[in-house]
């Protein structure tokens, strides 16, 4: 470990390639080399988009791509879950609802306005033009409790929460006529999985739930867009293997009585072989150590994440 290394990614300034992709009949990718992605469904009357990008100005470029390939009216914002990084470029949209499961929208009320200004300090390129946010936290208009269809037009599109994972309000959006899915966080590709708001008991369980739905094409959170069966098993696989080998090495480390540092540093260093070469690796793993070794601890629910909190978190394991 560098003990220079700067906070998360304050020093990641580089711009990345964004690609625009049809994957399916009606479900295109905006995908952009590891940076967070935004899932595109395009019904018969409407379109749906899937996380919105962290501020209006880079939903812009959203917005450009999608009437590049249709007029229709962008009725509907989904937020797979409640990460400042997916939902403060909502209001660029103009939709008539924005959704998000019940347990989303209870993580707004009890930690938005900390998680805003935490991801905010933790990774400033993502927040491009930050002034174009609104004042406030983005709401969802619309909330559900386990599922919710919308049909657009005869597409139905199921809003599904097939337990917890990233986050305790995880939701997937599934086309059944295609097996399509967009995955949100739950699963990254080539890209590390952020974990410091995770559940990992229950992430592999619920990464199982979205493969016995068998999708034949999967837009992740960070990564490519993966297209046809064997992609997206490796997705999920990858995604499995990552956050199962981590949640072991704490647990390890908290069972055999190691303070958090040194359970860190034992981890960093069995992770990392295997792992480091995945995109915002070395902003994960601090906060993904933390929450684990929390988990295996004395904390069932993850603990807010405050910018004080990140800074005195992020001296205390890398400094
Ligand atoms: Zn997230």
């Amino acid at each position: 470990m560098n003990p220079s290394k700067k906070f998360a990614s304050q020093a990641d300034l580089e711009e990345k390639m964004v690609s625009f992709k049809q994957i399916s009949e009606h479900a295109w990718a905006y995908t952009a080399e590891g940076d967070p992605n935004t899932g595109i469904i395009i019904g018969d009357d409407a379109v749906l988009v899937a996380d919105t990008q962290a501020t209006p100005a880079m939903a812009a470029d959203v917005i450009r791509r999608i009437r590049e390939v249709t007029d229709k009216p962008i009725k509907y914002v989904v937020l797979t879950h409640y990460h400042a990084v997916r939902v403060l470029g909502a209001s660029a949209y103009e939709p008539q609802q924005i959704l998000a499961s019940q347990d989303t929208y209870d993580l707004i009320v009890e930690r938005g306005e900390q998680d805003k200004a935490s991801e905010i300090g933790r990774f400033p390129r993502l927040f491009r033009n930050v002034e174009t946010v609104p004042a406030g936290l983005t709401w969802p208009t619309m909330t559900f409790r386990g599922k919710m269809t919308l049909w657009l037009g005869k597409l139905e599109v199921q809003l599904l929460q097939l337990g917890r994972g990233h986050t305790k309000g995880d939701t997937v959006v599934w086309l059944p006529q295609e097996r399509t899915l967009l995955s949100g966080d739950l699963v990254e590709f080539d890209a590390t999985p952020y974990a410091g708001d995770a559940y990992f008991k229950d992430w592999p369980q619920t990464l199982d739930n979205i493969a016995a739905l068998n999708p034949l094409a999967l837009v992740p959170g960070r990564g490519p867009a993966l297209v046809g069966e064997k992609q997206v098993q490796a997705g999920l696989a990858g995604t499995r293997a990552f956050v199962s080998d981590l949640y072991a090495a704490v647990q390890a480390g908290a069972a055999a009585g190691l303070d958090l540092k040194t359970t860190y540093k034992n981890a960093y260093a069995q992770m990392a072989p295997k792992y480091g070469q995945w995109v915002i690796f070395d902003h994960c793993m601090p906060f993904d150590v933390t929450r684990a070794y929390d988990e295996a601890t004395q904390y069932p629910d993850p603990r807010v994440w405050t910018a004080q909190r990140d800074i005195d978190m992020w001296h205390a394991l890398e400094g």
